[in-house]
């Protein structure tokens, strides 16, 4: 355990009535609020003050069967892929004013839910809102092509239509970011969904249930299920009334879902883990470079798939590089998420913090060099781990490969780019990477090379919904955002027409016999 006067640790103040009040829902079933069959609650804790946050209605798997029935009538009903673009995007664009609208109970909920600071989770709510806005643009850019070089009596068109009805699985580290980069698109494309956030932290989601149907959502249109993954997974990810399943989480359960909906052709896509390395050439901007190392780490408490958890820098400047960092890292303000400034929060619960701690052992246990942190901060209440760098001397290292997930930098070194790029390289992820340098060749060099969905050079996690997000390699299938992703909520129908006499018969009585 870490005194709190070592770190630059944030205490807690006594809540407010609308802090300390739970928030309750039951589940959200074709366009009702229902209790679950089984009448049993789960309980959502606070990570950061430990008291009730959250308190919801259960679904089994008979619930799941009913959501997933409710979205499949409604799809096959056309009483939203009938809608056109313009009526589903004037939809979308109300459901974007009504989160507007309570912004703060929204941001207030996410905050209590996920231990993360009150003002970066209102970040995420303002974001999400722009997410919904742009697909709202896309429902009516949503079209096919024609194809008119086929011969003068050929005409060719494909269209989009919807897919179908989607099971949408998240997380519980962006609960309410993760779903608008899912939800807004496959309504958008004209799909049904039935939705299950993490059961850590399902309220921001339920919370949107209430406001659908003011915006003019049908019944049965969205579905929102609580409660465990291993329970409702099996059915969301196998049942044949299911088109496609789209998933935020670990690669392991991403590929045990991606098995079972295999097991029906089901359209998958997946958002999974990554060791994202930011690498740092000796021209870099050194301020800069410095700040976004330590913003790319501890930002989500590196609750984060897009956690800058590597930072591989040149063996030329990496004493004076990391001791920079070391230096900027006890700057970051630890604890108390409703405090101003406060910049890591808890860890989400307490089986993870563990995890992570295993993770800072093994690494002391393989050589590997502590430069801070590396221990549980002492509070009465709070998963708080302090900020923590380790080097390592070896890339082949547990802590220099397996997604950590928690407020850890792993630093290692590189003698030349094509070093750095073989490392950036030997992981099973590629997710993301960024490098930081003022030679434009260094830098095209490692975006050509990197295997990886997103290269950002000289910035790191900047997001918007115009680019595409996703991973290569295990890290994740398909792409969220960008003005494609409407379309991987749709299937594409191919459709020829002849024009005029049909001359050329297959069997003609012409033919000898
Ligand atoms: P999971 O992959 O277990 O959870 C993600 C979602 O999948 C949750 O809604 C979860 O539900 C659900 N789920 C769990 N089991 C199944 C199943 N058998 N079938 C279908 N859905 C299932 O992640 P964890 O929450 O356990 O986190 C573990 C690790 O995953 C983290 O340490 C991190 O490494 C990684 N992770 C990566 C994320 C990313 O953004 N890439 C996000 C979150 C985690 P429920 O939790 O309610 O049971």
């Amino acid at each position: 355990m870490m005194n709190p006067n070592d770190v630059n640790f944030v205490s807690h103040n006594a809540l407010t009535e609308a802090q300390s009040t739970p928030f309750q829902s039951k589940l959200y079933i074709n366009g009702c609020f229902c209790e679950g069959s089984s009448g049993e609650l789960s309980s959502r804790y606070s990570p950061a003050f430990g008291h009730l946050v959250g308190q919801y209605a259960q679904a089994n798997e008979a619930d799941a069967l009913t959501a997933i029935d409710a979205a499949r009538k409604a799809f096959d009903s056309g009483v939203w892929s009938d809608k056109t673009g313009a009526e589903r995007s004037n939809i979308l664009l109300k459901i974007a004013d009504g989160i507007e609208s309570q912004l703060e109970e929204f941001a207030l909920l996410e905050s209590m839910e996920t231990g993360k600071p009150l003002q970066q989770a209102q970040d995420e709510i303002v974001g999400s809102i722009d997410i919904w806005r742009y697909a709202a643009t896309l429902a009516r850019n949503l079209h096919g092509d024609t194809y008119h070089n086929l011969g003068s009596n050929k005409v060719g068109m494909t269209v989009r239509e919807p897919l179908g009805v989607v099971s949408c699985i998240t997380p519980w580290n962006f609960p309410f970011l993760i779903l608008s980069q899912k939800l807004p698109f496959a309504l958008a494309a004209g799909c049904t969904a039935i939705v299950k956030p993490a059961e850590l932290t399902s309220g921001t989601t339920i919370k949107l249930a209430m406001i659908l149907e003011s915006a003019g959502v049908p019944a049965g249109v969205v579905n929102i299920l609580i409660g465990s993954g291993r329970t409702l997974g099996a059915p969301m990810a196998t049942d044949p009334r299911v088109d496609m399943v789209t998933f935020t989480g670990s690669t392991s359960v991403g590929q045990r879902v991606a098995a079972q909906a295999s097991q029906s052709m089901k359209k998958i896509s997946m958002e999974l883990g990554g060791k994202n390395p930011q690498i740092i050439m000796p021209d870099c901007d050194w301020e800069a470079a410095v700040d976004a190392v330590v913003f790319g780490v501890y930002f989500n408490a590196g609750e984060c798939c897009n956690s800058g958890s590597r930072v591989l820098v040149h063996e030329s400047i990496a004493d004076d590089f990391l001791a920079a960092v070391v230096e900027k890292s006890k700057l970051v303000k630890v604890g108390n998420p409703l405090a101003d400034g406060v910049r890591v929060g808890p860890m989400i619960h307490e089986g993870h913090l563990d995890e992570v701690l295993g993770y800072i052992a093994k690494a002391e246990e393989q050589g590997d060099n502590l430069l801070l942190g590396g221990q549980r901060i002492e509070h009465d209440t709070g998963l708080y781990l302090a900020p923590t760098i380790i080097r390592s001397a070896n890339s082949g290292n547990v802590i220099c490969h397996e997604e950590i997930f928690g407020p850890v930098l792993t630093a290692l070194t590189f003698t030349d780019l094509d070093e750095a790029i073989a490392i950036a390289n030997s992981t099973e992820f590629g997710l993301s990477a960024s490098i930081w340098s003022k030679d434009i060749d260094n830098c095209l060099t490692a975006s050509k090379k990197i295997q990886a969905g997103t290269v950002w050079i000289n910035t790191f996690m900047d997001g918007f919904p115009e680019l595409p997000f996703g991973g290569y390699k295990q890290s994740g299938l398909g792409r969220e955002l960008g003005r494609l992703s409407v379309e991987e909520y749709t299937e594409i129908k191919t459709i020829q027409m002849h024009i005029g006499e049909r001359t050329a018969m297959w069997v003609s009585s012409a033919d000898p016999s």
